[in-house]
């Protein structure tokens, strides 16, 4: 006997996270019959297990080193995290956020599912004991950690687990040097741990200039982190209560030992478990394969946005949400806004964070530009020395016929903020003269740049 209940909609959206929500909100405000899918809590990556927890763990880490920095220039105490305490605050923000977004999906009228969703043919998705079939269909599943082909791999934690520790263990070791592994290492290290990240390749942070990953790197070292670069892991083993990381570095072998190992060496987009071959939805390298309007290149009904969708989109919340725009658009009002993206800012939150927006030095050069550098460590200007702060530095790439910013990396206290501005003079076409003619609010991290171009 068949159980299967089966319903229509105009929209099926899979997912819950900033992929998923702004089309899945256009459509029903439109008047569409929307239907929602999860497999974990309502409310995504960025909300529950990403950025916004992550950033309440590393504003208290901040705090220690600031508090650390001005010891000896009139601030007495000695803070400390209380890791316990800590994470109580940040559940204060993820606890609400199932069933705050549960609640707002009914108000606007979307039907939410809860369960995996796997395509069973070209229009329809099976959830738990429903067909679904959507005249549209929106794959926004996110990304997971990349699989790692290392003996031991089922050992290694996800950057879920770290956020979810009720305790945190006096040994970490990361495994990976991308940005997950930089954050969490930094507010492990002010937070009184050992931590040791393995990195395979010869510079962590790829993607970011070289130049300032370099000081970041110093400030790392103050801390105690431990970075193994070209260091391979070969295993992961069980050992007593912890683990032991066999690492390959310069043909010599290594032991590390740690009470948790955790997976940082980058995500992959999470479309393995949706039966895309049944639903005719084509793979690319980097997620479900789609047109300029973010439409699937062999199902038409399908679309896809976020971590999930191979576009040249970062995998960033505010891109997720940007082309979930995009999609919302298209389908309402058919086919026409394309995928082109503005510059994208990023920000690798350590203490003190490392900021990127438009081309690095190495792009520029490849593109054959004709730019200058302009670059300093800033750690002598009042703004840092105000606060102590011994780690900044600034690198602009500006084009030299036109005066365009058309790159800014930074590494500073407020580097995540001040990229904005940056990001904004790249899009609106801003050169440097204009912004050595605005005048800024003084004394603000923002008033030194008209000394960074
Ligand atoms: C630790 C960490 C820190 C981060 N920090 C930042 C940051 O500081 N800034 C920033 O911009 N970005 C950050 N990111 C990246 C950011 O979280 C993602 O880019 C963003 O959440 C992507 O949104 P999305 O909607 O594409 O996917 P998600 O938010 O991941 O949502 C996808 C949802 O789909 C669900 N799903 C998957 N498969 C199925 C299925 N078959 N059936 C039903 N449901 C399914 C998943 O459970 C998930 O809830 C971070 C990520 C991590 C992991």
């Amino acid at each position: 006997m068949n159980t299967m209940e089966n319903r229509s909609f105009d929209l099926v959206v899979i997912g819950t996270g900033s992929g998923a929500s702004t089309a899945a909100g256009k459509c029903a405000a439109a008047g569409w019959k929307v239907a929602q899918i999860d497999d974990m809590p309502f409310g995504g990556t960025c909300a529950l297990r990403g950025c916004d927890p992550k950033k309440v763990l590393v504003g208290a880490a901040d705090l220690i080193d600031w508090n650390r920095r001005m010891n000896s220039h009139g601030i007495r105490s000695d803070a400390a995290i209380d890791w316990k305490d800590l994470m109580k605050y940040k559940r204060s923000f993820t606890d609400p956020v199932p069933s705050s977004r549960e609640k707002g999906m009914m108000k606007a009228g979307i039907t939410p599912f809860h369960g995996q969703a796997q395509f069973a043919n070209d229009a329809t998705l099976r959830v738990g004991d429903y067909q679904l079939t959507g005249k549209h269909i929106l794959i926004a599943s996110g990304a997971k950690p990349a699989p790692l082909p290392v003996d031991g791999s089922e050992y290694l934690a996800a950057s879920t687990d770290f956020l979810e520790l009720d305790e945190l263990p006096g040994k970490l070791v990361f495994v990976g040097g991308g940005y997950i592994s930089f954050e969490f290492a930094f507010v492990s290290a002010l937070a009184g741990s050992e931590v040791h990240i393995v990195h395979r390749g010869e510079r962590p942070l790829e993607g970011f200039d070289a130049d300032m990953v370099d000081i970041l790197l110093e400030k790392a070292t103050d801390l105690g982190i431990t970075v193994h670069l070209e260091a391979e892991v070969q295993s992961v083993v069980k050992e007593g209560p912890g683990y032991v990381v066999t690492v390959s570095q310069n043909g010599t072998s290594e032991r590390i030992r740690g009470d948790l190992v955790i997976h940082g060496a980058g995500r992959v987009p999470n479309i393995d478990n949706l039966n895309l071959q049944k639903g005719n939805v084509t793979r690319g390298k980097s997620g479900v394969a789609v047109n300029e309007y973010l439409q699937s290149v062999s199902n038409p009904r399908v679309y896809a946005a976020g971590d999930a969708a191979a576009t040249e989109g970062k995998p960033l919340t505010p891109v997720a949400g940007y082309e979930s725009h995009m999609v919302a658009s298209n389908l309402l009002d058919g086919n026409h806004r394309k995928a082109e993206y503005p510059a994208q800012p990023t920000v690798v939150f350590t203490i003190p964070p490392l900021a990127s927006v438009g081309l690095t030095q190495q792009q520029a050069e490849d593109q054959g530009l004709d730019f200058e550098v302009h670059t300093n460590k800033m750690y002598s200007w009042y703004s840092y020395r105000r606060i102590n702060e011994s780690h900044a530095a600034y690198k602009t790439i500006i084009e030299k016929r036109t005066g365009r910013i058309i790159g800014a990396h930074l590494l500073g206290t407020k580097a995540g903020e001040i990229i904005n501005l940056f990001a904004m003079a790249i899009n609106q076409g801003l050169t440097s003269a204009d912004l050595k003619k605005m005048i800024y609010a003084y004394p603000t991290h923002g008033s030194d740049i008209p000394y960074m171009v």
